[in-house]
């Protein structure tokens, strides 16, 4: 069977460096792995094909031999003899720990194979005003979370003895344990006793030795003058606590900015449409119009301002995130006709009507317009 080139397989450049190696694989091996994909053989075969093409390339002596004769260099008792070996101690492991690292925010792993009770992340969602969003607001938050059983310490014991515990006998006290998953070994968080290593002799009456119990804690966050909809914030340690000595989850806020009625926000910029009358368009003035901040501006409307045109107000605009700086604010003017006129209103612009036929300069559009028309009952066009 004809095998594909280790660095394609990849992604890498030839020359790319061990981290490249690295970050490459591990971006393979996410999108490929079983438990991403299951039941999917196709993607089974390529996990295997990277984490083989990984295997080799890794290894600074074994790449060398790679780069020199190919796939040649393993084809008697190499690492691509028989298949390959994933029993194999050590790379494994590696590639487990920086696995399960990824999907749950890269922070976890722990020193040395010992292990760390970690508490799970939570999520809360907040929604504000634009207004807020602006000048940075602080929320309070209610989550419901899981904080140390006050009645033991955190330690899940009767008593308060974190030293009365046996070692799991389940996972041998390294809190994970792996398991054959087909073809592949899949390292997970030891079941009986939840990732510790140890098992209480004599459990908290009141938490049954989980160490934690279920709270609601209000929270209050601090949410930056210029953020945006959809941005997360996170609180490190203030998830779920994990017991003594564990380390806690964290907290994620997401914030969502509510639409306003008056402006609309692209980034640092707002979007004010103001509606004009026809006369105001016509004749030209100064408007008023509101700016996010709570104050008012003016604007310079020129006389002959189509629908549509926009008047740009530099620094009124949204507030830039981590800076004192400011965006613009752009003024869409709408023109209006006019609904349910006075008679006197009437009359007005029946006379302006009859002077505007007589008249028809000043109408850009118009012109061209009946220009065009003429054009096309004349057969031109
Ligand atoms: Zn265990
Ligand atoms: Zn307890």
């Amino acid at each position: 069977m004809a095998k594909n080139d280790y660095y394609a397989t990849l992604g890498t450049a030839r020359d790319a460096s061990a981290d490249d190696l690295k970050k490459a694989y591990r971006k393979q091996a996410m999108q490929f792995h079983p438990d991403r994909n299951p039941g999917d053989k196709a993607a089974e075969a390529k996990f295997k094909e990277v984490n083989e093409a990984y295997e080799v390339l890794k290894d600074e002596q074994k790449r060398a031999a790679y780069d020199r004769y190919g796939h040649a260099a393993f084809e008697n008792g190499g690492a691509g003899a028989g298949g390959f070996d994933f029993s194999q101690a050590g790379g494994l492991g590696d590639i487990f720990d920086q696995m399960f690292g990824d999907f749950m925010g890269g922070r976890r792993g722990g020193g040395g194979g010992r292990a760390t009770r970690v508490g799970g992340d939570i999520r809360a969602n907040i929604e504000i005003d634009l207004t807020e969003a602006f000048f940075g607001t602080k929320a309070t938050i209610k989550v419901q979370t899981r904080v140390n059983c006050d009645a033991c310490d955190g330690t899940g014991s009767e008593g308060k003895d974190r030293a009365a515990s046996d070692t799991c006998t389940t996972c041998g006290g390294m809190g994970k344990v792996r398991a054959q998953q087909g073809f592949f070994l899949v390292e997970r968080s030891c079941p009986t006793c939840g990732g510790t290593g140890r098992v209480i002799r004599n459990p908290c009456r009141v938490c049954h030795g989980a160490a934690t119990v279920p709270r609601e804690r209000s929270l209050q966050i601090t949410v930056p003058s210029g953020v945006e909809d959809g941005t997360r914030i996170r609180l490190t340690g203030e998830g779920e606590a994990a017991g003594a000595g564990g380390q806690a989850g964290d907290l994620y806020v997401h914030i969502a900015i509510r639409p306003h009625q008056i402006f609309q926000r692209d980034g640092a910029t707002i979007l004010c449409r103001v509606p004009l009358r026809i006369s105001q368009a016509a004749l030209g003035g100064e408007i008023e119009v509101p700016v996010i901040d709570g104050s008012r501006a003016k604007v310079k409307i020129p006389a002959g301002t189509q629908s549509g045109e926009q008047f740009r107000l530099r620094s009124k605009g949204f507030s830039v995130l981590r800076s004192a700086a400011r965006g613009d604010m752009y003024i869409q003017v709408a023109v209006e006709t006019p609904q349910h006129l006075t008679r006197r209103q009437r009359e007005l612009l029946e006379e302006f009507e009859q002077e505007a036929t007589q008249h028809a300069k000043g109408s850009p559009e118009a012109e061209g317009f009946f220009a065009k028309m003429k054009e096309f009952f004349d057969g031109k066009s």
